[in-house]
């Protein structure tokens, strides 16, 4: 785990770098341990070396490796959420950064207000154009989807989430997360009451990129744990 150390090293030394070029103040960005595949001890590793916040893709996986962590654990589900998986969900994160249909978001509204709690949620848009990726496409889905949202008593909205396209073309990726901060920026205007300042880019490849187009929360899994099976 010697390995784990000097590796969260040197990503939190990226990242105070990407936010110093791009004239960020410090700290600005939150680091997020992606932690999908990853076991219950490495979790425990990962929290020992001063990591809260998490993120893992699958519902029942994060329910059953996050069971019991220490009360300041940050878990976040960041994979596509099922309709059937919402009651469990509300049970075990705090945050869904998924959400990009109505029909889930009214599952976790239910769920939640059963269990009488809140929960924040990201809107996850699909800003690569890339047709296998999950995300709302448009502002004509998205807009009425908020506004629903804004109806949900127990879901509260605290910003947007895209992934950068797959490929090696910088300017592509660079332009996928700058479209994701101006339509935050028209969102503001949009809905001038609502929080939208959460900005959920940038993963291994491309989390410095993202930094200086304006992420304030990178997920990083690879580059953290190393290479997954
Ligand atoms: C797996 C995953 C990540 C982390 O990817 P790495 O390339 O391992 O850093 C980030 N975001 C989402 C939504 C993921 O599914």
């Amino acid at each position: 785990m010697e390995d784990f150390a000097q590796r969260l090293a040197q990503i939190q030394e990226r990242i105070e770098a990407a936010e110093r070029r791009s004239g960020r103040s410090p700290g600005a960005v939150k680091l997020m341990a992606v932690s999908k595949t990853r076991s219950r001890q490495e979790v425990e590793e990962a929290y020992r070396l001063g990591l809260r916040l998490f993120g893992e893709n699958r519902v029942q996986e994060a329910a059953e490796k996050f069971d019991a962590m220490p009360a300041d654990t940050e878990l976040h589900l960041i994979g596509h959420l099922q309709r059937n998986k919402a009651k469990t969900a509300a049970a075990s994160v705090v945050c869904v950064q998924s959400i990009d249909k109505f029909e889930t978001a009214a599952a976790l509204e239910k769920h939640c207000a059963e269990l009488d709690r809140t929960m924040k949620i990201l809107l996850e848009v699909n800003t690569s154009g890339e047709v296998s990726k999950e995300g709302v496409t448009n502002q004509a889905q998205l807009i009425p989807l908020i506004e629903a949202v804004l109806d949900m008593t127990h879901l509260k909205i605290s910003g947007l989430m895209t992934m950068a396209p797959f490929t090696d073309d910088q300017t592509a990726v660079r332009a996928s997360f700058s479209a994701l901060r101006k339509l935050q920026e028209h969102l503001v205007k949009v809905f001038p009451e609502t929080d939208f300042s959460e900005l959920s880019m940038g993963m291994s490849s491309d989390f410095e990129l993202a930094i200086e187009e304006g992420s304030t929360l990178v997920r990083v899994g690879t580059s953290l744990f190393g290479p997954r099976k």
